[in-house]
């Protein structure tokens, strides 16, 4: 079942940080998308399963927030699940390229699934603006309980789409990071991808 559509231009969102090195290579944005159907046991962010409106933002205003960090190489999309919102992403990531800014996301679909006449609309055009893509679901019986791993079950993979990134596939992925919100909740993510707000 699709999930109801957003405004055109505009994204439902479960978080935002401005900064951070434990989800992609170097300094980078982080935008957790809201909304996720596969309910995987054992999932680190339940709290994105709902398809509800959280946080509504524009592309525009989400990418002049953004590029508004210069010490920011890229920006990384996680979940919930962003390719159900792929128009809009794509859109973003093609503002924040022409800005000189790398882009990652993550999906619990797989390249195959989401290279198929099934994959939500808008996937193809999200990943022709990807650098980085780790897909697959989060499957329980096959997680990997080393922080030194930067996929968090065997059968998720990582994508070096653009090869220049090939040799940077690496982070700090065994760290945690605390970021406390101007209304005072916090977001916490690293090690195995946690999100908490
Ligand atoms: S695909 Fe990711 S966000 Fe969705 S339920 Fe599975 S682990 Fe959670």
């Amino acid at each position: 079942m699709n999930p109801s559509p957003l405004p055109p231009g505009y994204l439902n969102l479960m978080g935002y940080v401005d900064r951070s090195e434990v989800n992609g290579p170097g300094c980078r944005a982080v935008v957790w998308l809201q909304g996720c159907h596969r309910g995987c046991p054992g999932c680190f962010n339940p709290a994105s399963w709902s398809f509800e409106v959280n946080q509504l933002v524009s592309v525009d205003d989400l990418a002049a927030k953004i590029l508004s960090q210069p010490q920011n190489e890229g920006v990384t999309f996680s979940g919930g699940e962003p390719f159900w919102q792929a128009v809009a992403l794509a859109q973003l990531a093609r503002q924040l390229k022409a800005a000189g800014l790398n882009v990652m996301s993550f999906s619990g679909f797989t390249l195959a699934e989401l290279q198929s006449d099934r994959a939500p609309s808008g996937s193809q055009a999200l990943l022709a603006q990807l650098d980085i893509l780790v897909d697959g679901p989060f499957v329980e019986s096959l997680a990997i309980r080393d922080p030194e791993s930067l996929v968090s079950s065997r059968n998720q993979r990582l994508h070096a789409l653009n090869p220049v990134f090939k040799e940077r596939l690496d982070w700090a992925s065994d760290q945690l990071e605390v970021h406390v919100l101007k209304d005072g909740s916090r977001i916490v993510t690293g090690y195995r991808g946690t999100l908490r707000a």
